[in-house]
């Protein structure tokens, strides 16, 4: 283990535990080590005990914020709760958006911030090494061995970090009630919505291609939905079937509606948290989608998503004052 990572889980294993010990939190989430290499597994603490399988790497992809409220919701049969979570940069933005849309209460959750350096797409390692199994993958400070029946090779870590993590704008908690570590200076990158742009400057036949080459090999498992914190609908719009409003099938078109309308539905909301990739087994980069709208609403509204409890989301207020006039007809 690298050694930042190491004082990390050593800080949060106390940290958890102290809060757990005082009664300050009830339960506190955060991750240990999975069964395969490079799987990380969230884990709810309720004990100090518990709290010292606490583990922080680079393979942290979940966000916490996808579970907390049901969570919350569900410790809150014992009467008034307080989680304890850890939280990056993307992920207390979800966690601001979850309270902007009454999900959580900030009083239900406590925020032990980590600046965050790039979490690795493991995708992006097994790629490197085709072919061969992958048993162990021991994180450095820079590099990652990865090792195999009859191979042990180093990687550069930041080759493998993943695309939302380059681009991040965000590295450190917005809300926080405590942070574990410094605060992160990564200085943000130039141009973050470089890829976008490319995408922009295509004309519409070369898009439409582009598009329909991205999601051909989706299998519609909607791992990429039920890993993102944004997709708590009761009944997903794909799942409904009266009125159906999308075919099930594995057509063209039934595919690409579901995921332009699952974007659509982050819009203004969606923190680049990157779940919803790390979570596809098909490798199709639906965050090309969301942070399109990202870029749109950021040039039409000037607001990033989750930034602030009590800001109104861009797509869930309206003024007299807005450019279009349609509210004004009768
Ligand atoms: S996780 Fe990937 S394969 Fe599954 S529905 Fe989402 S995009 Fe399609
Ligand atoms: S894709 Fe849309 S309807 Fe489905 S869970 Fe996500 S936000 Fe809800
Ligand atoms: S759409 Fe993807 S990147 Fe955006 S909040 Fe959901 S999981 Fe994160």
């Amino acid at each position: 283990m690298s050694q930042l990572n190491e004082t990390i889980t050593r800080a949060l294993r106390e940290r958890a535990g102290d809060l757990l010990a005082a009664g300050t939190v009830d339960a506190f989430v955060g991750f240990t080590t999975g069964t395969v290499p490079m799987v990380m597994r969230p884990l709810v603490a309720r004990t100090p005990e518990e709290a010292r399988q606490f583990v922080w790497n680079s393979f942290c992809v979940l966000n916490p914020a996808n579970f907390l409220p049901e969570l919350v919701q569900t410790l809150s049969g014992e009467g008034q709760v307080r989680v304890g979570v850890v939280a990056t940069g993307c992920w207390s933005r979800n966690m601001v958006v979850q309270i902007q849309e009454n999900r959580l209460r900030r009083e239900q959750i406590h925020i032990v911030g980590i600046a965050s350096r790039g979490m690795v797409l493991p995708r992006r390692v097994r790629a490197l090494f085709a072919g061969r199994e992958i048993t162990r993958v021991e994180e450095k400070e820079h590099e990652l061995v990865v090792s195999g029946p009859g191979f042990s090779e180093t990687v550069s870590r930041w080759s493998v970090v993943r695309d939302n993590c380059r681009t991040c704008s965000h590295p450190n908690p917005v809300l926080f009630d405590e942070m574990l570590t410094s605060h992160s200076t990564r200085n943000p990158v130039a141009d973050r919505f470089d890829q976008i742009e490319e995408i922009e400057r295509m004309t519409p036949e070369e898009r439409y291609q582009w598009f329909q080459g991205e999601v051909a090999t989706c299998i519609r498992c909607y791992a990429c939905r039920n890993a993102c914190p944004l997709c708590y609908c009761p009944t997903c719009f794909v799942d409904e079937s009266r009125p159906q409003w999308v075919g099930k099938s594995l057509d063209p078109v039934d595919v690409s509606l579901f995921h332009i309308l699952r974007a659509y539905h982050c819009a203004g909301r969606c923190t680049d948290c990157g779940a919803c990739e790390a979570a596809c087994p098909m490798g199709i980069r639906m965050r090309l989608f969301t942070r399109k709208l990202e870029k749109d609403v950021l040039a039409l509204f000037g607001t990033e998503a989750g930034m602030d409890p009590g800001q109104p989301q861009p797509l869930a207020t309206y003024g007299l004052d807005d450019p279009q006039d349609f509210m004004l007809r009768g």
